[in-house]
């Protein structure tokens, strides 16, 4: 009886899963068709229905792929590399975006910080998602601040800070369900990818937050051996 409830649990969340993937999918889906349609009769002049229809076609491809790291994390190739790079990048890449909202990210880290066995990619997308969130949660005067340092002898921590609006401390356990958002044009995929990527590199993810002041998100992951 044990098992079949927990088969029945299992198909239930799939159900669940797929049927939110469904309604995600549709509704950018629908809006490229119109404009497709749209197009057929007024071809010239209209460079802004195909910017609509690449932001959406974008949208479609950034939820399917959330999905299919969270539904393939075997799939997943590690190699060497380091935690320091990557959040370089991360941030060079954001940066811009930040600043056109009117925000400051920085980052810190220790030097000669030790090489991982992760995969690049998935990390990048880790911590994109998390910078994302956080100048999502910002207003007035807002900050965005990373650090990289030891956080034992064989753990690195990036810590991921900001000043944003934070979250209410019965919501923070919530964080990681798929599809809990607050955003209109959220998903509510994108932490619970977080938290598939940091367990698949046999890390840990800590959310600490107060209403007002800001949100605090610890990446932990273990040094190559
Ligand atoms: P989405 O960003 O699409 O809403 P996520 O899974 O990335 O989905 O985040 C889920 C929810 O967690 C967000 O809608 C928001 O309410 C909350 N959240 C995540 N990160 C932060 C943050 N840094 N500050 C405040 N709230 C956050
Ligand atoms: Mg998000």
């Amino acid at each position: 009886t044990e098992e079949l409830l927990r088969k029945s649990d299992k198909l239930a969340v799939a159900g669940q899963l797929a049927a939110g993937l469904a309604h995600e999918i549709r509704n950018p889906l629908t809006s490229l068709r119109g404009f497709l349609q749209l197009l057929q009769h007024a071809m010239k002049d209209k460079q802004h229905y195909f910017d609509i229809m690449l932001s959406e076609l974008d949208r479609i491809n950034f939820i399917v792929s959330e999905f299919l790291v969270i539904a393939k994390p075997e799939a997943i190739q590690y190699k060497q590399g380091n935690l320091t790079a990557i959040l370089q990048s991360v941030t060079a890449l954001l940066e811009t975006q930040a600043a056109l909202g009117g925000a400051v990210l920085t980052l810190d880290f220790e030097e000669d910080i030790p090489d991982i066995v992760c995969s690049e990619m998935h990390l990048k997308q880790l911590f994109i998602n998390l910078v994302k969130n956080a100048l999502e949660a910002i207003f007035k005067d807002g900050r965005v601040h990373i650090t990289v340092s030891m956080a034992g002898p064989n753990l690195i921590r990036v810590r991921t800070e900001d000043n944003g609006c934070g979250i209410p401390e019965e919501r923070v356990k919530q964080l990681g369900e798929p599809f809990y958002t607050t955003k209109e044009k959220g998903t509510g995929l994108g932490l619970m990818m977080c938290f598939k990527i940091v367990e698949a590199h046999r890390g840990h993810l800590h959310i600490e937050s107060t209403v007002g002041q800001g949100t605090t998100i610890d990446v932990l992951l273990p040094v190559m051996e």
